[in-house]
Order: C-alpha cells, then structure tokens, then sequence
C-alpha cells in the first residue's frame, strides 16, 4: 500500500486537483491501496469527489479520539469517520506523540475504537536519533508495540517511521529498514502471540529516487510518504515505481 500523509498542509482547491490528477495518472492495483490522508477538515469534500469521480483511492484519518460523542472541543470520533468512508487511520504518528503526550494507554483506546468501528489503524512507531546511536532501537520499538496488546491484529497496518527519518531528507537505507521490520514481525508473532501476517510499511523521507530501493526489500509491504505527497505527480510516480 502506499501512503500519502498530507498533514496540516493543503487546500479545498489543491485536494481537488490532487484527487483529479492521481486519479489519473496512476495505475491502479487493487494489491497495492492508495490511501489518501488528508485534514480531517478535508475529508467530507474529498469523499464526495473519490465518489463523484469513482476514484480507486482509499481515505484514510490523520487522527480518531477513542471516545465517541463527548465534550471534547475539537474532536473527531469513529462513528463521523465512517460517514465520511475512511478506510484507514494513522495512530500513533511521532508528531501526535509528541505534541498531544500520547501514551501507550491512549494508543491503545485509539486502536480499540478504529477496530470496533471496522477502520483499519496504521499504527505508527519509530525511534529517535538519540536511540539508535545507542543501539536501544528495538527495546525502545518493542515498548512502542506494547500498545497492541490485546488487540486483534486483523488488518493492522504498522508503519515504521525512524523519528530522524521524518522530513530531514535522511531515510533510512534498505538493510536497516529490513533488520527493523523482521524485528518488528517477529516481535508481533512472539509477543502478541499473532499467526496474522502483519503489513509493516516504511515512511520516512521517501521520494522519487529511493521509493524503489526500498520497496524492492521484501520486508517493505508499502510506503508512508509525507512531504513528497503533497505534488499529485510525483506521488503518482512513486505509487507506479513502488
Ligand atoms: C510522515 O511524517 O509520515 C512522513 C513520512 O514524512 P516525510 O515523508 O516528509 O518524511
């Protein structure tokens, strides 16, 4: 699957073109989902033109709260996604992490109210530069996936996105993101005790000239692309190389 996060970026008329072109240009495989991220402000208008158009692209939420109808100012809950036909969201993206102090506790909740509401959570994980340099990577990864526990792992997507990854032009190289992602099924199988075969895909700088390096691994089961998403072209390109 090969995702595009457009994150607090964009407009009512760019969401239409963009949606217009990738339509377009890309060739659709119904193996490979296209899922498109948008604001959530966005996701009424670009529901309504993936209809109008029958558009092969997925929606997918940048966010869910695990409550459902409540006093929260400023919060979108499963049951609005689902009017708006969202396929897929993003839980536990570093930024979110950070910013809004996400525990596993809250992940957890998070995950619970996507799966009940049949939305499939792309979980994210990833570590700090600070954490590989010590070599802790996957005991700090492992605490991260500790949020699945007890969760039907059923069309679970993980995304492993190196935090010095993101947005700095540095991905990680193949090998590297090959030794994580075994890891990361591996502790899954043992650890979660799930014979489900788990997708984990890769975000973290991806463009136009590493998409098919990485995708070639095949521990790589799709691509998390955040600021190369924003240009329908190239996100079309990489969909068609990856
Ligand atoms: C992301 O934050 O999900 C991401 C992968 O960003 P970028 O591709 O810009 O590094």
């Amino acid at each position: 699957m090969i995702i595009a996060n457009w994150k607090m970026n964009g407009s009512k008329e760019e969401v239409s073109s963009w949606i217009k072109s990738v339509t377009e240009e890309v060739d659709f495989d119904n193996e490979k989902p296209c899922v498109f991220c948008p604001p959530s402000c966005y996701l009424d208008y670009s529901c309504s033109l993936i209809k109008e158009t029958s558009s092969p692209i997925f929606l997918g939420s940048q966010n869910i709260n695990y409550k459902k109808s409540s006093a929260l100012t400023g919060g979108i809950d499963s049951k609005m996604l689902k009017e708006f036909l969202t396929k897929y969201v993003l839980i536990g993206h570093s930024e979110q992490r950070e910013t809004f102090k996400e525990t596993n506790e809250i992940l957890h909740s998070k995950l619970l109210a996507a799966i009940n509401e049949d939305i499939l959570p792309i979980f994210c994980i990833g570590e700090p530069s600070e954490v590989k340099q010590k070599d802790n990577t996957e005991y700090f990864l492992g605490s991260q996936l500790e949020a699945l526990y007890d969760v039907d792992l059923n069309g679970v997507i993980i995304a492993y996105e190196p935090i010095w990854a993101i947005g700095s032009g540095l991905n990680a190289t193949k090998d590297y993101i090959e030794k994580i992602h075994s890891f990361v099924k591996e502790y899954c199988r043992s650890n979660l005790n799930s014979d489900v075969k788990i997708s984990v895909v890769y975000g973290g700088s991806v463009n136009l000239s590493n998409c098919e390096e990485i995708m070639s691994s095949f521990e790589v089961d799709g691509l998390l692309v955040g600021g190369a998403s924003l240009d329908p072209d190239i996100f079309s390109k990489i969909y068609n190389l990856s």
